[in-house]
């Protein structure tokens, strides 16, 4: 017979997860004002709350750091990451910042002004904020596939180019600092971007002379899908694929704790000297000095041997095919999840699933809590409290989907974990009528206010 898949890693080091009861869940949730975000991590039985940091190194990464280089300035260990990057993205110029929030906010500083125009697909919360914060506006340009949960469109991470060009044509040049493309598009459920796509946004980016910066988060993801959904693909190696996706951008922003497999790190990519120049000043500013910018040496060298693993395709398949495998279960108990399934979260459908709670009372944000008050599994809305208020009008902005995501940590939970969690979720799919009337806001901040909600339970 076919053998079955499995990991294609053993486990040398375990750590003790703590269950919990229902009353006490009960009692922490009102305490953390429903916003899983206060929630302290030994409430939590399985935390799908992010893939953001969370993964676990391997034995190499570990024996890695042991010869990190702390030196202030030259350090060895700033040169094997720079090395490695310049291998794996061909980009020449490099800056380290601690996650990539930094990288964003040290690159828009050196790019981004007032009044300026920044399309892309579905941008990142922090890559949106970066923008906004600097009065300039981020434009969803996203095929419109990405917002059906229930196409099949293998790429829904895809820019549209109609919509693309249009910004383009409609804004002066000097108004639009860059394009940016998010690979794999996180906002949108973790779904690919085409090769194809890429050259096309790429080839309109030069016709009217405009920059391109990779949001590259999950880049090794989007190569792995590139190779198993893109004709012509098939037998080129994952370095191959990822080297090909990078010739099609200008800079690059990474959020390391995710496609770096490290708990901490950062970095940007250019292939402009003068560019490196100018964001270097805002680097030394707001980071570090240049051969650290907010890493230590240690992170840089468990930073540097992540990327190599994470170009494995042994380590993407385990990786990817687990995600898969929660979402083939959610799909066999019917549950309505996107589809295709994302590289590195399963998304559930919250407004299908809980149709009788308006958009105003955050439907997304009452099933996550419904979750985590089943069986102490920690998920994440994607829905209307991340969205925000619009700026000018401070009204709430609804999306157009309200999604619970289940984003899944590299290389720590089990296929068993997953089935916990599945059958969590069809514990409170049968009970959905039962769920009440959903959550209103207490306080809120400015900007990013889902990290910090406080809500309630809404009165009838
Ligand atoms: C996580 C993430 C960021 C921000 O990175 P941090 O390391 O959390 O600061 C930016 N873009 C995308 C696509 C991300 O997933």
């Amino acid at each position: 017979m076919e053998l079955p898949f499995s990991e294609s890693y053993k486990i040398k080091v375990v750590e003790p997860l703590r269950r919990s009861t229902r009353d006490e869940r009960e009692k922490w949730i009102r305490e953390a004002h429903y916003n899983l975000f206060n929630l302290q991590s030994y409430q939590v039985f399985i935390d799908l709350l992010t893939d953001s940091g969370t993964g676990a190194m391997s034995d190499r990464q570990w024996s890695a750091m042991m010869v990190g280089d702390e030196s202030y300035a030259g350090a060895s260990s700033y040169y094997k990451l720079k090395e490695t990057v310049g291998e794996i993205t061909g980009f020449d110029y490099f800056l380290p910042t601690h996650q990539g929030r930094a990288a964003e906010n040290v690159l828009f500083s050196a790019l981004v002004s007032e009044g300026d125009i920044v399309p892309g697909n579905t941008h990142f919360d922090t890559t949106k904020g970066h923008i906004e914060y600097r009065r300039a506006r981020a434009v969803d340009c996203t095929i419109d596939e990405a917002f059906d949960t229930e196409s099949e469109h293998p790429f829904k991470g895809n820019i549209d180019t109609g919509k693309l060009e249009k910004v383009l044509k409609e804004n002066p040049r000097d108004k639009i600092p860059f394009v940016v493309v998010t690979v794999t598009c996180n906002s949108s459920g973790g779904q690919p971007v085409s090769m194809n796509n890429l050259k096309e946004v790429k080839a309109l980016a030069e016709k009217y002379g405009v920059m391109i910066v990779f949001d590259a988060a999950r880049f090794a993801e989007n190569a792995y899908f590139i190779k198993l959904k893109e004709k012509g693909y098939e037998n080129k190696s994952i370095r191959e694929i990822v080297r090909e996706m990078f010739s099609h951008a200008d800079a690059m922003t990474m959020s390391c704790k995710k496609d770096g497999v490290v708990n901490m790190g950062g970095f940007i990519g250019m292939r402009d000297e003068e560019l490196f120049h100018k964001a270097g000043v805002y680097n030394i500013l707001f980071e570090g000095f240049l051969t650290y910018g907010g890493m230590t040496g240690r992170d840089m060298n468990a930073l540097a041997q992540g990327l190599v693993e994470v170009t494995g395709f042994d380590y993407l398949q385990t990786r990817i095919e687990q995600v898969a495998c929660l979402g083939k279960k959610l799909r066999e108990y019917n549950i309505p999840v996107q589809v295709p399934f994302g590289g590195h979260a399963i998304f559930v459908d919250a407004k299908k699933l809980l149709p009788h709670i308006p958009k105003e009372r955050f439907i997304a944000q009452t099933l996550a809590v419904e979750l985590y008050l089943e069986a102490g599994v920690r998920g994440v809305e994607i829905g209307t409290l991340l969205a925000d208020r619009d700026p000018e009008t401070r009204e709430n902005r609804y999306p157009r989907l309200e999604l619970v995501r289940l984003a899944i940590p590299r290389r720590v939970y089990t296929n068993n974990h997953m089935d916990v969690v599945a059958a969590a979720v069809k514990n409170v799919y049968d009970r959905r009528e039962k769920i009440g009337d959903g959550l209103e806001i207490v306080k809120e901040a400015p900007i990013m206010r889902h990290f910090t909600v406080k809500l309630k339970r809404a009165e009838r």
